[in-house]
């Protein structure tokens, strides 16, 4: 039978509970123990499809098409799992499915309520995200703040689950919550107590308490939180600040944590062996090689959050070529603006994107590096302005364009793809999920993924609605593209290659989500290999 592990966060948000769940995961996946983990969102979204890139952050796509929280994102990098769409349950889809239902009748008679209907379907989707991932323990973060009224439905679900598998411990509860320094040197445990004192109006008593503070926290506030928040003080943990995220799974096992989830639900665990990630970090710390890197986004006034998996996929390629690099993250209407020193970078990445703003500043660094020969990494949008750049400066046509930016352009090199043409929705219509592609022989995509490819394809996650228009790639040829990757079952552009420059390469799909600390995606350890 699955055991459940809930991981809620008290007091506000961006505490790192994503990074939590993913290292307790980790943790007693490391142990011998077949974990998964999921993520509960109290938003009435159906998906993170629509959400706003700077307040969510990053949509990671799932391999089967479902477009989610970043924090799937973490979780597939710490367990190197592909994650399923069962795994990121946004609550708009459980009211939705409850009133479809009520609709059709299946509750003929009775009042539909949050409780038991609503909580009822947020437990059926739970217990099937078990079923589907096949684990013995699964880690659920339940989004949002304790509190908030948007997630008191799921807090229910949660707190109903702790018996209903009888005496034997199958639910555990941990709250991460911030215990903040002002102007002395106290550590604060007030805001952790209230945010305890929340869930236990809740009617849930957590079992474990983890602190989130600038520094360890000492014996006497880890005291203070188990007197007052009624734990044993060895149930205490701490998450402080850390330069690097990877290093959190060894900072919590070194405190226990695995002896006290394992003995609290009777857990039977082996010794853990040789973490891959141990040698990693120490190459991490000690590369020499300096490099700078520009990422060249329109969403860059807040966090890197909205391309974290590109930051995390070019960090993994980094350590992977012992290279000690910087990533910035431009703002490409700075660029429009001429506000950027685009001599400072040793190599530009394009990641995705969407709409007009800011797409001429991306173009302009596309023309940078191609023609002083610095390598270029384009990831979707980033290969399709790429296509725009060599079009409009190679093949002579002037003003080439996507219809997504310009619908009016008479050189439509980028276009949208046919079955999108009438398409209304914008939820989940995108080309979403992976799909297969093709490479061909002898270019620099087949010799790069030669230890990834089946049968000459590899397997490759997509969000987009426009591709290389299919009526210019003969012209594209011949100004020196090389289409290196196509979908094996119609001509659709997948790789882009560009043999006169000694990288400058582009991929329609995500590789980034595909990339893990222990194996770097081949595509972006290409690219920092260049930068070399
Ligand atoms: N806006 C482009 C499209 O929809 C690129 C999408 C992306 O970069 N993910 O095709």
């Amino acid at each position: 039978m699955t055991k459940f592990i809930f991981v809620t966060g008290g007091v506000l948000s961006s505490l790192g509970k994503g990074t939590l769940v993913a290292s307790i995961s980790k943790i007693l996946k490391n142990a011998g123990i077949s974990v998964s983990a999921m993520k509960i969102d109290p938003y009435l979204n159906c998906d993170a499809g629509t959400l706003n890139p700077y307040e969510h952050g990053e949509v990671f796509v799932t391999r089967d098409g479902f477009e989610c929280d970043l924090d799937l994102g973490n979780y597939e990098r710490f367990l190197d799992i592909f994650a399923t769409k069962e795994q990121n349950l946004m609550m708009g889809s459980v009211y939705k499915s409850v009133v479809e239902k009520e609709r059709r009748g299946e509750f003929l008679g009775t009042t539909v309520q949050l409780i038991p209907h609503a909580t009822n379907e947020v437990k059926s989707r739970i217990r099937n995200a078990a079923k589907v991932t096949g684990c013995d323990v699964l880690v659920i973060e339940i989004g949002g703040t304790v509190g908030d009224i948007e997630s008191d439905v799921v807090l229910e679900a949660a707190r109903q689950m702790r018996f209903e598998n009888g005496s034997s411990p199958s639910v555990l509860f941990i709250h991460l919550a911030l215990v903040p320094r002002i102007t002395t040197n106290e550590q604060k445990t007030k805001p952790m107590q209230h945010s305890v004192k929340a869930l236990l109006s809740k009617g849930i008593t957590p079992d474990l308490l983890v602190a989130r503070s600038d520094s360890m926290i000492n014996d006497g506030t880890k005291k203070k939180i188990a007197l007052m928040c009624n734990v044993l003080a060895d149930s205490v943990f701490c998450s402080h600040n850390l330069d690097n995220v990877y290093h959190l799974p060894r900072l919590l096992q070194e405190q226990g944590l695995l002896e006290n989830i394992s003995k609290k639900l009777e857990l039977k665990t082996k010794k853990a062996g040789k973490d891959p990630w141990d040698p990693l970090l120490e190459k991490w710390e000690n590369s020499k090689e300096e490099r700078r890197i520009a990422v060249v986004g329109k969403y860059a006034q807040t966090t890197k959050d909205t391309y974290m998996s590109v930051f995390e996929a070019l960090r993994h390629a980094a350590i992977h070529a012992g290279i000690k690099a910087k990533f910035d993250l431009i703002n490409s209407e700075d660029v429009e603006k001429n506000l950027v020193d685009l001599n400072a970078y040793d190599g530009f990445l394009i990641p995705g994107g969407y709409g007009a703003r800011g797409t001429e500043g991306k173009i302009s660094v596309i023309k940078h590096a191609r023609e002083n020969k610095i390598p270029l990494l384009g990831i979707c949008y980033g290969l399709q302005l790429s296509v725009i750049e060599i079009a409009r400066n190679l093949c002579n046509l002037k003003d080439a364009n996507s219809t997504e930016i310009n619908p009016q352009t008479k050189y439509p090199v980028i276009d949208m793809l046919p079955e999108q043409k009438t398409i209304e929705d914008k939820g989940g219509t995108m080309r979403l999920g992976a799909y297969d592609v093709a490479l061909k022989k002898g270019t620099k995509a087949h010799d790069l993924y030669k230890n990834e490819m089946k049968n000459d394809q590899v397997f490759k996650r997509f969000r987009h609605r426009y591709e290389v228009n299919p009526e210019y790639v003969s012209q594209l040829e011949k100004a020196g593209i090389v289409f290196s990757g196509k979908d094996p079952g119609r001509e659709i552009m997948k790789i882009i290659e560009f043999p006169n420059h000694p990288f400058l390469m582009g991929c329609q799909y995500h590789p980034e989500f595909d990339s893990r600390l222990e194996k770097p995606e081949p595509l972006y350890l290409a690219f920092m290999k260049a930068t070399l």
